[in-house]
């Protein structure tokens, strides 16, 4: 069968590596793909969030399943957009609908959704502008630090976590006053949890679920995970905090109410959650929901996946992911994000990237690049995915590492200590 995967990134390229060998697999088309995708498919230079040209390449192509890497044409109702049009109903799509894509597009509704499903997770109220003195004074007795969120989608950005309850007003205030557009208009003001974080990933039918192995990704800029957030600067898989016991309690406290909570507000929902999950004395408490993969989650998750991620797919979509075994390597997953000299600030486009053929032990995904005449360039803030499987974690943490350092563009950085943290 012919496949469209949605999406540019990082986690579409690891999608796209895996989708490829598949023996379903006729034809891949990526929209828009990168500088890398075009090596399994072909690119199909299409904006993901305009359906009408979604449809035509679907029509024009004979796609039989499409898989939607983003959250954003997810929460804009591409699913819908195919249930609801005449040529293209029946058309398997992976990702939830609009109603699904809802946990992760709205914190404020995520939020009211674990409280009425008893999913444990940070003690929280929203506020909007008609209720701002009642947030200040909410804000007035709460103890520090103090998490504040955007409700909406505001590209990573919209979570301020405050040390001080006067910067913590001011900016409820700048936030309620349009800081972040319409994405602020509903603030979440959340209890600060102290723990360590993890990403743990379903795929679901609806009504069963198959458990993905869980990743750590390592969002800050700087060594030591110091300095600014960045969209993910690393990953590793398996987490060797996860223990049997703890996946155990995630499975029973977290994923099975979540799941049952869904059907409960009959919310039929077909695709990933990405669980983003602390734990806090042992316990697992969810930070946030997400309808889509991790990046650059994906791209140490996908590699350890030894089943036919087609066949999943179509199990999920078929409503018959009951039973299905999913073979998991129990080798380890390392991935080193090499992103552009200025980022998660201001960066250039358009340096030539030289080495990756230099790469000895690593699978390299592109992310932010674009092929130009022949040359690989950079085209995004997070350039490359250099992802290791090995039979150690530190043999992966290094060899991805290694290899990381075999790659040259101009203005180049990556982080060499993804993952080391965890080993003991
Ligand atoms: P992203 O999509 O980049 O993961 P987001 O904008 O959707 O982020 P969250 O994941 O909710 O927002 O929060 C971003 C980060 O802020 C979390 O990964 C976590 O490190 C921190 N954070 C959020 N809520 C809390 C909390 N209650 N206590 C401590 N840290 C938190």
């Amino acid at each position: 069968m012919n496949i469209l995967l949605l999406g540019s990134g990082g986690r579409e390229s690891a999608f796209a590596w895996k989708i490829s060998q598949s023996s379903q697999c006729s034809q891949l088309f990526i929209a828009p793909g990168n500088g890398g995708t075009n090596a399994y498919g072909k690119n199909a230079n299409i904006n993901p969030n305009n359906f009408e040209a979604v449809k035509a390449l679907v029509l024009k192509e004979n796609i039989a399943l499409v898989v939607v890497g983003p959250e954003e044409p997810l929460v804009n109702g591409i699913h819908d957009f195919f249930v609801n049009d005449e040529e293209l109903a029946g058309i398997p799509v992976i990702g939830p609908k609009k109603e699904g894509a809802i946990l992760e597009g709205s914190k404020d509704f995520s939020k009211q959704f674990m409280a009425r499903h008893g999913i444990p997770t940070a003690a929280s109220r929203s506020f909007t502008s008609e209720t701002l003195e009642e947030g200040l004074a909410y804000l007035q007795s709460h103890a520090l630090p103090i998490v504040l969120k955007a409700d909406g989608l505001a590209a990573g950005k919209g979570v301020l976590i405050l040390d001080n309850t006067a910067e913590a007003q001011e900016e409820l205030r700048l936030m309620l006053s349009g800081k972040f557009g319409d994405a602020g208009a509903t603030v979440v003001v959340e209890e600060f949890l102290n723990g360590i974080e993890l990403s743990v990933f379903v795929l679901t039918d609806g009504e069963n679920y198959v458990i993905l192995p869980e990743a750590k990704d390592y969002k800050r800029i700087g060594q030591g995970d110091t300095g600014l957030n960045t969209g993910g600067m690393g990953s590793v898989s398996p987490v060797p905090f996860a223990s049997k016991a703890f996946m155990d309690e995630v499975e029973r406290d977290v994923i099975i109410p979540t799941i049952n909570g869904l059907k409960k507000d009959n919310i039929d929902y077909t695709g990933f959650i990405f669980f983003g999950l602390i734990k806090v004395n042992e316990k697992p408490l969810v930070i946030e929901y997400n309808c889509r993969m991790g990046d650059p989650e994906t791209e140490s998750v996908i590699p350890r996946i030894e089943s036919d991620l087609v066949e999943l797919f179509l199990a999920a979509s078929k409503k018959k992911l009951k039973g299905f075994k999913l073979e998991i390597s129990s080798k380890n997953a390392a991935t080193v994000m090499i992103v552009a000299g200025g980022y998660p600030g201001d960066y250039e486009k358009g340096k030539t990237i030289s080495g990756i053929e230099n790469v000895r032990d690593s699978k390299v995904f592109h992310a932010g690049t674009v092929l130009e005449g022949g040359v690989v360039k950079t085209n995004g803030g997070r350039v490359l995915a250099i992802s290791s499987l090995q039979n150690s974690q530190f043999e992966a943490l290094q060899s991805a590492t290694a290899d990381a350092a075999r790659i040259y563009f101009d203005g180049k950085y990556f982080r060499e200590d993804i993952g080391f943290d965890l080993i003991s």
